[in-house]
């Protein structure tokens, strides 16, 4: 799933063209499965289109640096502020903030850190990518993972570098 989210946050800066800055990769990573339940629920293939359509439209306004606070919306709703903190790669804010729609999930399971104005944020990952190509940029972190992966190792090990979280693999070394 990071190999394809990480396309979206190798951008170094943050305004709403950023929120068109997506991975062709979403298919195969499994993105479907954030919406399954609904269809297991028995919703229609229409009204699951229309809300995952709702809720794409609601993430392009939160990609940008013009809009402070929001007063009480920012207890409830992911806002500007709380995704410049998911974008940032400082260590105070990094892994933090996954909110889609409502901030609420963050506070409840322990990953909300509000923005502290005087710590700004710095934008994009760990290790930058510093190309515009659009095949690298989709790509890399699945050529990374999959080389990884097929080093000799052990079955954990390996496994561990496909499905464990990113700071597991590559990036951290053979840990
Ligand atoms: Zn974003
Ligand atoms: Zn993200």
């Amino acid at each position: 799933m990071w190999a394809s989210h990480v396309v979206h946050h190798s951008s170094e800066r943050l305004n709403l063209s950023t929120a068109f800055r997506q991975s062709l990769t979403y298919p195969v990573s499994g993105m479907w499965m954030f919406w399954l339940p609904l269809a297991l629920l028995g919703f229609s293939p229409p009204h699951i289109v229309i809300v995952v359509a709702i809720n794409l439209g609601f993430q392009f306004f939160v990609h940008t640096q013009a809009v402070g606070k929001l007063g009480w919306l920012e207890k409830v709703f992911n806002t500007p502020s709380h995704h410049r903190v998911h974008h940032a790669r400082n260590g105070k804010y990094i892994d933090r903030n996954y909110a889609g729609v409502l901030i609420v999930w963050d506070k409840l399971f322990g990953s909300f850190v509000e923005e502290d104005l005087d710590v700004p944020c710095e934008y994009g990952i760990v290790k930058p990518v510093r190309t515009h190509d659009p095949l690298t940029l989709t790509f890399h972190e699945w050529r990374d993972m999959l080389r990884d992966a097929a080093r000799p190792q052990s079955l954990r090990s390996r496994l561990g570098q496909l499905f464990g979280p990113p700071e597991k693999a590559h990036s951290q070394g053979p840990t």
